[in-house]
């Protein structure tokens, strides 16, 4: 039977730890009765360098259950290095890992159906949001436009899927071999590969406490999911430099045609046609000098250039 850890990230979580850890008892519970995971399978809290009670909360949690553990990171890293953290302590006694939010927002039946697809083959199961409305509207907004955003910007990642998944052992090795400290899990882990699904997952309020997701943190993530991950923004400012230099070509045409008809003002075109002639040359320089520096930054990474799925 599949041992199955749920690694939930905790930063100042001490208002909803303990209902949390009583929702996820009944779960675990639950699927050890049906035989689906094995008895010593558990939750694995990381406190993120909180300032408040939540690692004695954890620890007194341990104390009673055995089957709750935690790990203390010694101060705040941000949701996706402690996912990470987690999950990377998790995979020495795990089977399988499923990262959920302390809060709970994320609907737990998908546990069942996730831990039902890992049974069935699957590598990576993503939960997707189907239903938003417990989200404030402003989220929801922004949210939507982000994932546009970056398919268009060829990002390949599940759309309204955010960190609520499984990954088998597997997965987790392979994980492990992207070596890049700019974590945005969910473009990473499409790139894993192997066999993934997806189950509806229907969000609902935070039960107690208050966001921890900043404003400063949400933009930072939604600028390292880009930036990580596309090079389109360098290409846009080679686009912008032809532009400007056909813009001067445009100019161009138009002094000599002003010059026959006896129309031109001293001084005019020579200035105007260097503004944006050596604008657009500028622009093109700098746009391939990024794209050095683009490819520099890729190799830096040292992501694994292929994961095997499987030997014979
Ligand atoms: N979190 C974290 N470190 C941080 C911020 C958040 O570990 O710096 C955790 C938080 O405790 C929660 C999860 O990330 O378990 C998601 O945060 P939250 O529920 O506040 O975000 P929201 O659901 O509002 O997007
Ligand atoms: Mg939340």
């Amino acid at each position: 039977m599949m041992h199955l850890t749920i690694v939930c990230p905790c930063f100042n979580e001490q208002e909803v730890l303990e209902q949390s850890a009583q929702q996820l008892t009944a779960v675990l519970d639950d699927l050890v009765a049906k035989e689906k995971i094995s008895p010593d399978s558990g939750v694995l809290f990381v406190n993120d360098g909180s300032r408040d009670r939540t690692w004695e909360i954890i620890c007194s949690l341990h104390a009673r259950d055995a089957r709750f553990r935690g790990v203390n990171l010694a101060h705040n890293v941000g949701h996706q290095y402690a996912i990470l953290a987690g999950m990377m302590t998790a995979k020495e006694w795990s089977d399988a890992v499923i990262t959920m939010d302390a809060d709970l927002q994320d609907d737990t039946r998908c546990i069942e159906q996730m831990v039902d697809a890992y049974a069935e083959g699957n590598d990576v199961v993503y939960g997707v949001k189907v239903s938003r409305t417990a989200d404030p509207f402003m989220k929801r907004l922004t949210a939507q436009m982000f994932y546009k955003l970056q398919k268009s910007m060829g990002v390949d990642a599940v759309y309204n899927h955010a960190d609520f998944r499984l990954l088998s052992l597997r997965a987790l090795e392979a994980l492990e071999s992207f070596k890049e400290s700019n974590l945005y899990l969910r473009g990473m882990i499409p790139m894993i590969g192997f066999n993934s699904t997806t189950v509806d997952d229907v969000i609902s309020e935070r039960q107690a406490g208050e966001s921890k997701y900043t404003l400063g943190k949400m933009l930072n993530l939604a600028f390292d999911g880009i930036t990580s991950f596309s090079i389109k923004p360098l290409l846009a400012v080679i686009t912008i430099g032809i532009v400007f230099v056909l813009i001067s070509i445009g100019i161009l045409v138009y002094v000599i045609w002003s010059l026959c008809a006896h129309t031109a003002v001293a001084g005019w075109a020579s200035l105007m046609l260097s503004v944006w002639f050596v604008g657009g040359v500028i622009l093109i320089a700098v746009g391939i000098v990024g794209v050095y520096v683009g490819k520099a930054y890729t190799e830096t990474k040292s992501r694994p250039r292929y994961i095997i799925q499987d030997i014979l």
